[in-house]
């Protein structure tokens, strides 16, 4: 079933939490809520939930605005970050509570509850431990055990607040698989909040990059990546060197040199280049629309290298990241003299990056030569 967010505002208090936020979430998509703590991600979805209220904005599920209806109502599944299961319920029967609650005329008879209770335990891979209580579960089993009691109700949506976040590196990359094979089987429309970019990227279908309150972007994982639309997405996922530059008719200019590459259209006078650490091609030597900068420091994380760069009028040093094949075919090491292209970049207008320029005003001044 599609949800259909529009113009949602919540605040508590003088402080907005939710400041005007538009989403279209598809009929069976899996969508990653992703954003730092406090960005807004669980009021969203416990809105969509109906456990909670907005002050302005609607939701509509499959086109019907679902303000009048309570949380039951809305046969939503939650699973929180903590498993929050009965803990006097064995595992059988915390998955069959939501049924058994059921006023009587909409609750299924003994028999179908029992059936319909062991089909998700075999789902979510558990039928040897119906009858085990939550304490004597791992963690990875508990949140099995909670998202297969919030599809017992068979909900029209899936919301997850989380849900692998108390749990181990190992575990969390093990049930996030399972999860998202679970979604293809189900074909359930999903929404899912994590701050841990790498979840979200391996996860989602579309991936909804949220700050104060606010989506900064919307896009697919490789799209978000690669094509940040915003200076926080870029530094949100993955980081990325800001570099302050002057955009002149169309050229870029850095650091008195001009890149071949033009400047996308609208952006004028001075803004902030960023480039992530892996977009940066290195030439040893010099080179016409490089920059030219030092190798300061070498260090290797196992499959790759991490460079720190020294360019003549950056305060800081520039990051490059090189796979180890090409770091040992250009013979690098500290001190070469290199040429510096960006072969991927961002390029934001100043008054568009404040934190960048608030950064960049900190340092000493720079020397931005115009021309040739
Ligand atoms: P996230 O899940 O992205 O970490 P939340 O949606 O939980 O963020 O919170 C967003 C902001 O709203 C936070 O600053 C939080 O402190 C505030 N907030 C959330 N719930 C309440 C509440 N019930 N009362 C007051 N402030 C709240
Ligand atoms: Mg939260």
């Amino acid at each position: 079933m599609s949800v259909e967010i529009r113009g949602l505002t919540k605040r508590f208090g003088s402080y907005t939490a939710l400041g005007g936020v538009d989403l279209a979430v598809e009929d069976g998509a899996f969508y990653a809520l992703l954003g730092p703590s406090g960005s807004g991600k669980t009021t969203l979805l416990r809105i969509i939930a109906g456990l909670d209220f907005p002050d302005a904005g609607v939701v509509r599920f499959a086109g019907e605005d679902v303000q009048g209806r309570d949380a039951r109502d809305r046969q939503v599944g939650f699973v929180f970050q903590h498993y929050a299961l009965f803990r006097h319920l064995s595992v059988f029967e915390n998955v069959a509570f939501g049924l058994r609650v059921r006023p009587r005329a909409a609750r299924p008879p003994a028999a179908e509850i029992k059936a319909r209770v062991e089909e998700l335990l075999a789902l979510v891979q558990l039928e040897s431990l119906a009858g085990r209580y939550p304490g004597q579960l791992s963690g990875g089993q508990r949140q099995r055990v909670a998202l297969a009691r919030a599809l017992a109700i068979e909900p029209r949506v899936l919301l997850l607040d989380e849900p692998f976040g108390a749990l181990d590196a190992k575990v969390r990359k093990e049930l996030r698989r399972w999860l998202r094979a679970l979604h293809q089987r189900l074909g359930l429309t999903s929404m899912f909040v994590t701050h841990d970019q790498e979840e979200a990227l391996e996860l989602a279908d579309q991936v909804v990059v949220m700050n104060q309150g606010r989506i900064e972007q919307i896009g697919a994982p490789r799209a978000i990546y690669e094509q940040p639309a915003t200076p926080f997405v870029y530094e949100f996922l993955g980081g990325a060197n800001r570099l302050p530059c002057l955009v002149q008719g169309g050229v870029i200019e850095l650091f008195g040199t001009r890149l071949a590459r033009p400047a996308p259209a609208g952006i004028e006078g001075p803004a902030f280049l960023f480039v992530r650490p892996q977009d940066l091609t290195l030439v040893p030597g010099g080179g016409q629309g490089s920059l030219a900068a030092t190798i300061e420091s070498v260090v290797t994380t196992g499959p790759s290298y991490r460079l720190d760069l020294r360019l003549p009028g950056l305060a800081v040093p520039l990051e490059a990241e090189l796979p180890q094949a090409e770091f040992d075919r250009l013979q690098l090491a500290p001190r070469t003299q290199i040429a510096l292209t960006p072969r991927r970049f961002g390029l934001f207008a100043a008054e568009d990056a404040p934190a960048a320029a608030a950064a960049a005003a900190a340092e000493p001044p720079l020397r931005l030569v115009v021309g040739e």
